[in-house]
């Protein structure tokens, strides 16, 4: 497995539409592995591939607690089937926008259906915080982000300060 790196908006690879995966074979289930240990070792409690430059459909999320046995779930291709009408409100993070938080409203429960790592069809309702984990990682994959749920004043001044931060990133000597 290794660590890989995370984009960190803005920026226009976190804004496109992924392709989605023909077969879960060597190089998705590697891929997922190594989204795994790269959110485990964030640490983070959901990963997209498109966060670590990979524009296909493959996503994972652990919402375990520390101290907790981890229970990663790796998914080809998900899809939401059903989404509750009842709405649930988070204060999301995201690894490619660290140091951020909003508060989003969201589907309290979803139903979806993926491939596993073993190229298994698989349905799973969510409720909670992994329903808002799973939609918040979905969302990735159609090049949408957390702060495209809030107000445009709110993400605006967050995304001015992720860049702000980029700046002075880029700056420092090395
Ligand atoms: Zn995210």
């Amino acid at each position: 497995m290794a660590l890989l790196p995370i984009i960190t908006a803005p920026d226009p690879r976190l804004k496109l539409k992924c392709k989605p995966v023909v077969r879960v074979e060597g190089e998705i289930r590697r891929l997922m592995d190594d989204l795994v240990e790269t959110m485990h070792t964030a640490p983070g409690i959901g990963l997209a591939a498109p966060q670590v430059g990979v524009l296909k459909r493959v996503l994972v999320v652990d919402i375990a607690k520390e101290g907790e046995e981890p229970a990663p779930l790796r998914m080809a291709n998900p899809e939401v089937l059903w989404r509750s009408d009842e709405l649930a409100s988070f204060e999301e993070g995201c690894l490619s926008l660290p140091d951020h938080y909003a508060d989003v409203l969201r589907p309290r429960e979803c139903r979806v259906r993926y491939l596993d790592e073993h190229g298994e069809l698989r349905e799973l309702v969510a409720e909670g915080l992994l329903a808002t984990c799973i939609q918040h990682e979905i969302d990735h994959l159609d090049g949408v982000l957390f702060v495209d749920h809030i107000s445009a004043l709110k993400r605006g001044m967050i995304l001015r300060k992720l860049q702000k931060a980029k700046k002075l990133k880029e700056a420092l000597p090395a």
